[in-house]
C-alpha cells in the first residue's frame, strides 16, 4: 500500500505526530498538519489518496469545513473523519458532504486501519474505472481524450 498518500489533519500535536509515525512505521506514505487552512493549501499542491481528518479544531475552519473544501480541490481523495461520541451527528454531516467514513476517538489503530484499506480499495476502483473510460474513449474517438479531461 505504500504507494497510497495519506494526510493526517489533526489540532493536537501529539495525537497527530502518533498517528503519521505509526503510518510511517508500515511503511505508509503519511504526512500531518495541524489546521485546515493547511490541509487545503497542501491539496491544492500534492495530491492524496486518503485523508484523515478530524473535526473539531479550533481556528477559522474546522473539519466539515474543511473536508468541503477538499472534495473541491480533489474530488476523488478519500476522507475519513476523527470524531468525539458528542459529535457523532456532524460525521453524519460529512459523510452527506462525501466523506468515506468516520471513526471515533479515541481512535483505534487497527479500525482505522481496515477502514483506510477499504477506503483505497474504493479509490483504486474508482481510478482505474476513470483510466479504463479514458482507454475506451481514446479507442472510440482518438484525439479527443485529451482536450475533455
Ligand atoms: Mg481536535
Amino acid at each position: 500500500m505504500d504507494m497510497f498518500r495519506i494526510l493526517v489533519v489533526d489540532d493536537e500535536v501529539d495525537f497527530l505526530e502518533t498517528i503519521v509515525n505509526r503510518l510511517q512505521k508500515r511503511k505508509l506514505n503519511a504526512s500531518g498538519v495541524t489546521s485546515g487552512e493547511e490541509a487545503v493549501e497542501l491539496l491544492q499542491k500534492e495530491l492524496f489518496d486518503v485523508v484523515i481528518l478530524d473535526i473539531k479544531m479550533p481556528g477559522g475552519m474546522d473539519g466539515i469545513e474543511a473536508l468541503r473544501e477538499i472534495k473541491k480541490i480533489q474530488p476523488l481523495v478519500e476522507v475519513i473523519l476523527l470524531t468525539g461520541h458528542a459529535s457523532v451527528e456532524t460525521s453524519i454531516e460529512g459523510m452527506k458532504l462525501g466523506a468515506f467514513d468516520y471513526c471515533l476517538k479515541p481512535i483505534k489503530f487497527e479500525d482505522l486501519l481496515q477502514k483506510m484499506a477499504a477506503a483505497f480499495s474504493k479509490k483504486s476502483t474508482h481510478d482505474k474505472k476513470i483510466r479504463d473510460a479514458k482507454i475506451q474513449q481514446l479507442i472510440r474517438h482518438p484525439g479527443r481524450v485529451f482536450d475533455q479531461d
